[in-house]
C-alpha cells in the first residue's frame, strides 16, 4: 500500500477510500478507484494536481498510489474495482510496467480495469501486439500528458471501464439466472422453491439483503375462499416471520410493503427496496427485498428477468402441488385418500412407531342412503361424519377417507378406542333438514402386531371390518391372524363357488323332514343346500353360505334352490308323496334384491305348486333389523300365498311389537334352546317361552335340532307342534326321502 507520507502529500486532493465494507458496494456507487503507479513522486503529485476535483459520470475519483511494480501488484491483488491504472512503463526494470500489465490481466484476471501506459522516453514504447493483447487503453509519453489530455484520457478510460463492467455484470447476472433456472425449476415443494427463489434474488443483488417470498396457501377444506398468502421463505431481518399468514406478520413495515405490492400493477421499485407481485391466481406470489444501497438500472433489469423465471417456476410448483393433491387427497372432504392413508401407516412403520393403531370405519348401508336420498345428501352426510370424527378425536389422529362411505383413522393406541368412535355416532346427523341415524362398523389393527407394509395393515383392518359387519355384536373387531387365513380360504372358496354356481356343478339339495309331534307324521321338508367342490370335498354350508351371502352369489344360488325345491315337490306329488310342505331358506341379501318377489313367484308358478305349500325361512336378525322394504316384501309374499317362518328364533329376541308387524306363520326354535332341554328339566325354559309366545300370536312353532327322545318329550309337553332334527332324520338326498314317510316318530 502507499506510504502514509504519500497520503499526506496528496493532501486534500486525495481521498483514498479504503474501508473494507466498500468491497461490497456495486461498481462505482461511491467513487472511481484510480491507481497511480510511478517511481517518481513528482508524477504522483502532478497527476493529483491535474485531476483535482474531477467528476466523471457523477462520481469523484479516489486515488491509490504505488511507487514500484511490486507495490502495485500488492494493491491490485487486494483491492477490487480499480477502474484505471496510470502506469509508468519503466520502473525497477525497463519492462517492469509491462510485466505488471501481464500480471493484472493474466494472474488477477482483471479484464475490466483500464490501463493507461506512461513513459518518459518514446523509445520505451511497447510493441503494438502488446497493446492489443493486454488490452491497453492508451499510451502516452509523460510530456504529452498535459492536464487537458490527462483528463480526456482518464474520462474515456473510466467510461469504457463502466461499460465493460455493465456488460460483465449483466452477463454474470444473466448467467446466474440461466444457471439457477434448472435448480429453481426442479423444486417441487413450495417452501423449498420460495427459499431458492429468494436466494437467487439476494445473490443477484449482491448486497446484504432482507426479504420475504409470500405465496398462497394450498386450497382445501370446505370453503371456496381464496387461500391466504403466507410467508413461504424469509431472509435476513424477516427470518422470524417464516410460515406466518401475512395477516399475522409482526413487522409493520413489511405489512405495509406487502399491502402495497398486492394492489393492481403491484410492482414497486424504490431506492432501496424492490417489491414484486408475480404470477396469476393460485400461483401468485409477493416478493419483497430490502437492500442497504440503491439498486442500479442493471440490477433492476436483471431482477425483472429473474422475476419472469421465478413466476414460471412457481407455476410449476403450484401445478405439482395440485397434482399431488389430486393424488393424495379426496376432493369431497379434502381428507387424505387411501394412498395417503397407507403411506401414513408406512411412515409410522418405518419409524418403528408401533404404539399406533390403524382403523377403517364404515357407515352401514351408505350406498343405500345414497340411492334413497340422492348423492347430494350422501355427500353432505359424509362431510358431517368427517366433521364429527375430526371434532371427536385428538388432533394427532390422522383422519382419511379411504372409499365411498369408509373413513380411515390412524392414532396412538390410547387415542383410538373403538367404543369411543362408535359413541360419536350416538346422536343423529342432521343433513338437509333430515335427521339421519347411522351406525358405524370398525376394523382395526395395531401396528405393534402388524407384519408387512402399510398396504397390508390397511388390508387387515378391512378384513377385521368385514368380520365386524358379519358378527354385529360389538360392531368392531381387531384383526387376528386367524382372520387372514380364513380370508384367504374364503377367497379361494368364493372362486370355486362361483364356478360351481355358473355350471350348476357339484350343487345339490338335501331334505330334512319336519314331523308333527301329535300325529308322528312327516308334514314337510326343509331344503338344505349341499356343495361338493371340484376336488371332491363336500363343503359345509356354514362355510360357503356366508361367502355366498357376502358376495351376493346367494341371489343366483337362492333362485336355483327355490326352483329346484319346487320341482322336487312336484316330483314327489307325482310319485304319490303328496301334500308335503317345502321350507326354503332365504338370506337377507336375497330379500334386498329388488327382483326377489318376481323371481319367487315365477319359480313357484312355473312348477305348478300351490304357493301355500311353500314356506320361506327368514332369519330373526333380518326380521328384526331390516327396513320397511323388507317388511313390504314379506307382505307381498304372504299375499301371494306362501307362508313365512322365522328361523333360529330366540337368539335375537325380537321385540314383541316388531314381531306383530310382520306377516308370520311360524317360529322355529333355535337349536341352542333345544339342546338346553335336558331330561326332566323343569321350570320355565326359553323354548317354553317361545312356544307360549307362538300361541299368543297365533303362530305355529317348530323346534329344530332335536336329537334325543328327552328333548322330544319336553317339547311335546310344552305344546310345541313340530320337530326337525337328527332324532328323526338328518337331511337326506331326495331319493331317500320317500322311505322316511313310512318311519315312525315313536318307536
Ligand atoms: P338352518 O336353516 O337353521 O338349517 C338347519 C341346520 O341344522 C342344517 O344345517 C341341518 O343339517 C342342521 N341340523 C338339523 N338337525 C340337526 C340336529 O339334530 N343337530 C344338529 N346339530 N344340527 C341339525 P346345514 O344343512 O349345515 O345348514 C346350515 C345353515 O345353512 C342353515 O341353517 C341355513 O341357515 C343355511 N342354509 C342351508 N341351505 C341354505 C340355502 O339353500 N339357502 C340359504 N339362504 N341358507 C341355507
Ligand atoms: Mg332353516
Ligand atoms: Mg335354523
Amino acid at each position: 500500500m502507499s506510504k502514509s507520507g504519500d497520503k499526506a502529500e496528496a493532501g486534500d486532493l486525495v481521498e483514498i477510500v479504503d474501508d473494507g465494507d466498500d468491497a461490497a458496494v456495486p461498481a462505482g456507487l461511491a467513487s472511481w478507484r484510480v491507481l497511480i503507479v510511478d517511481d517518481e513522486r513528482e508524477v504522483h503529485s502532478a497527476t493529483l494536481f491535474a485531476l483535482k476535483g474531477l467528476i466523471v459520470a457523477g462520481r469523484p475519483l479516489a486515488f491509490l498510489h504505488a511507487y514500484s511494480a511490486a507495490e502495485a501488484r500488492g494493491i491490485m491483488g487486494s483491492t477490487p474495482d480499480v477502474a484505471v491504472v496510470l502506469l509508468d512503463v519503466v520502473m525497477e526494470k525497463g519492462d517492469a510496467g509491462l510485466q505488471l500489465v501481464r500480471t493484472i490481466r493474466d494472474e488477477f484476471g482483471c479484464v475490466d480495469t483500464r490501463i493507461i501506459l506512461r513513459t518518459g522516453q518514446p523509445g520505451y514504447a511497447p510493441e503494438l501486439d502488446v497493446i492489443r493483447d493486454y488490452d491497453i487503453n492508451d499510451y502516452k509519453t509523460k510530456s504529452e500528458l498535459t492536464r487537458t489530455r490527462l483528463v480526456t484520457s482518464l474520462t474515456t478510460a473510466i467510461r469504457s471501464y463502466e461499460q465493460i463492467r455493465m456488460v460483465l455484470e449483466s452477463e454474470r447476472g444473466m448467467d446466474g439466472i440461466v444457471r439457477s433456472a434448472p435448480s429453481l425449476h426442479a423444486q417441487h415443494d413450495l417452501k423449498g422453491f420460495a427459499k431458492a427463489a429468494l436466494q437467487q434474488v439476494v445473490m443477484l443483488l449482491g448486497t446484504p439483503a432482507h426479504g420475504v417470498f409470500c405465496a398462497r396457501r394450498e386450497a382445501g377444506g370446505e370453503t371456496n375462499d381464496e387461500p391466504p398468502y403466507f410467508v413461504a421463505a424469509a431472509w435476513g431481518c424477516y427470518a422470524g416471520e417464516t410460515d406466518r399468514d401475512i395477516d399475522a406478520v409482526r413487522n409493520p413495515e413489511l405489512i405495509e410493503m406487502l399491502a402495497r405490492c398486492r394492489r393492481p400493477g403491484g410492482q414497486l421499485l424504490e431506492s432501496n427496496a424492490l417489491s414484486l407481485c408475480l404470477g396469476e391466481g393460485d400461483s401468485r406470489a409477493l416478493l419483497h427485498v430490502r437492500v442497504d444501497r440503491p439498486l442500479n438500472d442493471l440490477q433492476r433489469r436483471l431482477v425483472d428477468v429473474l422475476a419472469v423465471s421465478i413466476a414460471v417456476g412457481l407455476e410449476n410448483v403450484v401445478l405439482f402441488r395440485q397434482l399431488r393433491s389430486y393424488a393424495y387427497f379426496e376432493p369431497l372432504c379434502h381428507l387424505p385418500n387411501r394412498a395417503n392413508f397407507i403411506s401414513q401407516i408406512d411412515l409410522r412403520l418405518q419409524r418403528g412407531e408401533t404404539d399406533w393403531t390403524a382403523s377403517v370405519v364404515d357407515i352401514d348401508h351408505f350406498s343405500d342412503i345414497n340411492a334413497a336420498l340422492g348423492h347430494q345428501t350422501g355427500d353432505q352426510l359424509l362431510k358431517a361424519v368427517a366433521r364429527r370424527l375430526r371434532d371427536g378425536l385428538q388432533d394427532e389422529v390422522v383422519l382419511a377417507r379411504v372409499s365411498g362411505g369408509t373413513f380411515g383413522l390412524l392414532g396412538r393406541d390410547g387415542a383410538l378406542d373403538p367404543e369411543q368412535v362408535i359413541a360419536l355416532f350416538a346422536q343423529p346427523f342432521v343433513v338437509d333438514g333430515q335427521s339421519l341415524m347411522i351406525q358405524p362398523c370398525l376394523g382395526l389393527e395395531k401396528l405393534s402386531e402388524a407384519e408387512g407394509t402399510g398396504a397390508d395393515v390397511f388390508k387387515n383392518a378391512n378384513i377385521a371390518l368385514s368380520r365386524a359387519r358379519v358378527d354385529r355384536r360389538d360392531r368392531w373387531q381387531y384383526f387376528t391372524r386367524d382372520m387372514q387365513v380364513a380370508t384367504q380360504q374364503r377367497l379361494g372358496l368364493l372362486h370355486d363357488l362361483r364356478h360351481a354356481a355358473e355350471a350348476k356343478r357339484g350343487l345339490s339339495l338335501h331334505y330334512q323332514p319336519q314331523v308333527d309331534i301329535a300325529q308322528g307324521l312327516v308334514t314337510g321338508a326343509e331344503a338344505l343346500m349341499r356343495w361338493t367342490n371340484d376336488r371332491g370335498e363336500s363343503v359345509p354350508p356354514y362355510r360357503f353360505i356366508p361367502v355366498a351371502e357376502y358376495s351376493h352369489l346367494i341371489i343366483e344360488l337362492g333362485e336355483w334352490v327355490l326352483c329346484s325345491a319346487c320341482g322336487q315337490l312336484r316330483e314327489w306329488d307325482r310319485a304319490g308323496l303328496d301334500g308335503l310342505r317345502m321350507s326354503v331358506n332365504v338370506s337377507p341379501a336375497q330379500f334386498r334384491d329388488p327382483g326377489f318377489v318376481d323371481m319367487a313367484r315365477r319359480c313357484i308358478l312355473d312348477s305348478g305348486i300351490d304357493p301355500a305349500r311353500i314356506e320361506l325361512e327368514v332369519t330373526e336378525s333380518m326380521a328384526l333389523t331390516e327396513t320397511e322394504s323388507v317388511v313390504a316384501t314379506l307382505h307381498k309374499m304372504r299375499q301371494f300365498g306362501v307362508s313365512i317362518a322365522v328361523d333360529d328364533f330366540g337368539s335375537g329376541f325380537s321385540s314383541l311389537g316388531h314381531l306383530l308387524q310382520l306377516p308370520l306363520n311360524r317360529l322355529k326354535i333355535d337349536r341352542v334352546f333345544v339342546s338346553d332341554l335336558a331330561a326332566g328339566s323343569s321350570g320355565s325354559t326359553i323354548a317354553e317361552m317361545i312356544v307360549k309366545l307362538g300361541k299368543m300370536l297365533g303362530l305355529s312353532v317348530i323346534a329344530e335340532g332335536v336329537e334325543t327322545s328327552e328333548q322330544l318329550d319336553a317339547l311335546r309337553e310344552m305344546g310345541c307342534q313340530e320337530i326337525q332334527g337328527f332324532y328323526f332324520s338328518p337331511p337326506v338326498p331326495a331319493g331317500e326321502f320317500a322311505a322316511l314317510l313310512k318311519k315312525k316318530l315313536y318307536r
